[in-house]
């Protein structure tokens, strides 16, 4: 099967649960599914989930807060881990479904370079479907991406002052 890239950005809600439900239906499918976080750590409920099927893997690039500023040299380091781990899941064809959560937000945080991120894109064997989540993805990821959806923040209980709920947000 052709394997195409696709884009999940904008402010609001919905992107990494709308990359996890296409984890879940290629799951269903017989898939092999990888989803590499970047700037998460620990304590997402999806982890959970996706350990019950065998055929889908989960792995997490970051320190567990969101970075402010400058990245820590141990943030980065988490980073480039894992930027180096998805070009190897890529290269190896060993998954038909790869997920990079947040990859958006890990060029605009300077974990890894906008150049890095479309390298990823590039080596992307004709068979995988690769899919990028985060905010504010660039022009020139767009433009390398077969189909990018903007998820539109009309709004967000955010702003009554709600944070991330356990089951829900995280
Ligand atoms: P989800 O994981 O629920 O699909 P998402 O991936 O679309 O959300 P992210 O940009 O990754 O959204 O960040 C979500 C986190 O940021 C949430 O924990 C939420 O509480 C917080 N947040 C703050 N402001 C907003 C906003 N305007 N829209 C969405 N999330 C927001
Ligand atoms: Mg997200």
């Amino acid at each position: 099967m052709k394997g195409y890239v696709q884009i999940y950005t904008g402010n609001g809600k919905g992107k990494t649960t709308a990359s996890l439900g296409l984890a879940l239906r290629g799951a269903g499918a017989g898939l092999r599914v990888f989803v590499g976080q970047f700037l998460k750590q620990g304590n997402y409920s999806e982890i959970n989930a996706l350990a019950r099927f065998k055929n889908v893997t989960v792995e997490q690039y970051g320190m567990g807060k969101f970075v402010k500023g400058v990245p820590s040299n141990e943030e980065k380091a988490a980073a480039r881990d894992g930027y180096a781990r998805l070009c190897d899941i890529l290269a190896t064809g060993t998954y038909d479904l790869v997920i990079v959560d947040e990859g958006n937000v890990a060029v605009t945080c300077n974990l890894i370079s906008e150049a890095e991120l479309l390298d990823l894109i590039d080596q992307k064997p004709d068979t995988v479907e690769l899919v990028i989540t985060g905010r504010g993805a660039l022009p020139s990821v767009v433009d390398r991406a077969d189909l990018v959806t903007e998820m539109l923040d009309i709004k967000h209980y955010f702003r009554q002052g709600v944070t991330a709920r356990k089951g829900i947000e995280k």
